[in-house]
């Protein structure tokens, strides 16, 4: 199938490691142009790196995406390379264990800035050359605004408002024939899951645990399945969804909890 990305400009925030730098391979591989957004120059330069030795375009601009300034700058650099914006995927994120009892209101607003901020901030900078190009926004979210996880409050509530700002903005982007769809993670093996996990006491305990209760293969998501997913919904082949919040977990976060 041809995904028809070639020479098309994508931005993919946090795409130097884990879930981003998958999306950012994928991109690359079919043909399309990778502009990795993201805080170190030397994590974002070997993906690029890495793109370029396998025969795709990829480059990087240095942000941190919590300001919304860096997020301008983004867009700006992108249009000013590419004069062109095909697909935004916001994936950056952190689980920052702000919690009710042992977060404050200074921690849980910073962890909206983290998390949140910057989703809305680059669909708004993005949107005038989204619209020229009618392309289109994936969301990267989490299970956590589903199921809760306890002690990560700002993060919860920024997957949480993410579905919710999937639905709106599909509905503000229709006239535009801009399409917006959001992709839900639950266990996939990154540099963030790796932190998160041995944050944990027993970490080793842990991840069997939850290793064991997945139902499809009793395995972790790969982020080459994400960024399957993900890049599906970046192309004209996913030409009627808009709007949906896609689970790519091997059923943890729906299916019967009495599967053994
Ligand atoms: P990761 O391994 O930490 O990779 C994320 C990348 O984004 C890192 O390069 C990180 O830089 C960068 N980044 C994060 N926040 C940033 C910011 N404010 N400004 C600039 N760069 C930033 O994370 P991941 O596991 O691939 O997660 C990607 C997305 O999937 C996140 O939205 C996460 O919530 C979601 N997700 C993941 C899982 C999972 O199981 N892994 C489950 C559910 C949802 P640093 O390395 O410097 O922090």
């Amino acid at each position: 199938m041809d995904l028809g990305l070639k020479d098309k400009v994508f931005i993919v925030t946090g795409g130097a490691k884990g879930i981003g730098e998958a999306i950012s391979k994928l991109i690359a591989a079919e043909g399309g142009i990778t502009v990795i957004a993201g805080r170190s120059t030397e994590d974002n330069n070997k993906t690029v790196e890495a793109i370029i030795a396998a025969g795709g375009q990829a480059v990087e601009v240095t942000a941190e995406l919590g300001e919304a300034d860096a997020c301008k700058r983004v867009i700006d650099f992108t249009v000013q390379r590419f004069g062109r914006i095909d697909g935004l995927v916001n994936n950056a994120g952190v689980n920052d264990g702000v919690g009710l009892e042992s977060g404050s209101p200074e921690k849980f607003m910073a962890s909206l800035q983290k998390n949140i901020s910057h989703y809305y901030n680059l669909a708004h900078y993005a949107l005038p050359y989204l619209k020229q190009t009618k392309g289109n926004i994936v969301n990267i979210g989490s299970k956590v605004a589903d199921t809760g996880q306890g002690n990560t409050s700002g993060y919860a509530a920024s997957k949480g408002g993410i579905n919710a700002l999937t639905r709106e903005w599909a509905v503000e982007l229709l006239p535009y024939g801009i399409r917006v769809n959001t992709v839900i993670p639950a266990e996939v093996w990154t540099p963030l899951y790796e932190t998160w996990i041995n944050s944990l006491p027993n970490p080793d305990e842990k991840l069997a645990a939850i290793v064991a209760k997945i139902p499809y293969e009793k395995r972790m998501t790969t982020s080459e399945e994400i960024a399957n997913m993900t890049v599906f919904l970046l192309s004209g082949v996913s030409s009627h969804t808009t709007g949906q919040i896609v689970y790519v977990d091997g059923g943890y976060t729906h299916l019967d909890r009495s599967i053994s």
